[in-house]
């Protein structure tokens, strides 16, 4: 459940939170056709608020928008401060920041071109995504039966009509008494999760399906890759099949909703000793050091304080 707050943001005005209604017509309700963000906002330790890779998260949302041509009617500074508003006025110090964008109900039928683009931004407080067991001792992955869309199918993009592939993953994997999705590309690569990337560690290296393959390069992947280089732990980028994963000594998954979350089973499998590694534990708590600003000056360009 996501808890009522004062407003939400809707084309450009702020509404109250029951009045943030669209008509049945609404076409990205019928068609998918959305684009949508995931942010994270930290409370940090002198009671100011950081919103982790701000700028970047908005302007992938203009990214994903133009690769399914959706021309937003407002400029990345735009979004950002209304965003920024949002927070304010909803007197929040910590939360999730969702923009959605979506086409309006003017025209049905699937070419629509001149329907209008929306956009609307909610902001609420939100837990750990994967619980809060799972940050600390770990989630039991399942190797999806659901392949990964190929990019040739859906061009890669945080796309609305996109996640009906990895909902199909995540309800098979729960339904079965999993945690969470690990879905591999036709070929048998692995990919990504249903909402996360992933990551291995074996042997003292740690190993990431590479971002040509259809996966969402996620920021958390990218502030990881970044964390593992500046502690000059070995690193690589590279496919692998479900093999990989059976012998890794540890598993972790990322993403902004879901942090960083140990997967300590795949296909009751256990991975290295069952719980949470060193490598992971390390990462995790750098990363939660990061978000929560304890060295401004680390990677600086990632925070935007408001
Ligand atoms: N893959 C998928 C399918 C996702 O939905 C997400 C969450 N946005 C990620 C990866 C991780 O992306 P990010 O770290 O940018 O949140």
């Amino acid at each position: 459940m996501v808890d009522k707050l004062e407003k939400i943001w809707l084309d450009g005005k702020f509404v109250n939170w029951d009045d943030a209604n669209v008509h049945i017509l609404t076409h990205t309700l019928h068609y998918g056709v959305g684009a949508f963000e995931g942010i994270r906002a930290y409370q940090t330790k002198d009671g100011k608020t950081s919103i982790f890779r701000f700028r970047e998260h908005i302007e992938r949302l203009f990214d994903s928008c133009s690769t399914y041509q959706l021309k937003i009617p407002y400029t990345v500074d735009e979004i950002m401060n209304a965003a920024v508003e949002l927070i304010k006025i909803n007197k929040l110090k910590s939360c999730y920041i969702r923009p959605l964008v979506f086409l309006g109900s003017e025209a049905m039928g699937l070419y629509a071109p001149n329907n209008s683009v929306r956009v609307s931004i909610i902001v609420w407080e939100w837990g750990a995504y994967l619980g809060k067991s799972g940050l600390e001792n770990g989630i039991k992955g399942k190797i999806s039966s659901f392949f990964r869309n190929h990019t040739s199918t859906l061009p890669k993009a945080k796309i609305s009509g996109n996640y009906i592939n990895s909902i199909l993953a995540k309800r098979e994997a729960k339904n079965a008494g999993y945690d969470e999705a690990i879905m591999m590309d036709s070929n048998g690569y692995i990919t990504e999760c249903s909402g996360e990337n992933i990551f291995v560690v074996k042997k003292g290296k740690i190993y990431t399906p590479s971002a040509g393959l259809p996966l969402l390069p996620g920021l958390t992947r990218d502030s990881v890759i970044n964390i593992i280089k500046d502690f000059n732990i070995p690193f690589e980028e590279t496919i692998f099949g479900r093999d990989f994963l059976y012998l890794a000594d540890e598993i972790f998954v990322v993403g902004t909703a879901a942090e960083i979350t140990p997967m300590t089973t795949v296909d009751d499998r256990v991975i290295g000793t069952g719980k949470p590694g060193e490598f992971t534990k390390k990462i995790q708590q750098k990363y939660f050091d990061v978000v929560n600003v304890t060295d401004e000056n680390y990677h600086s360009e990632w925070y935007y304080f408001i």
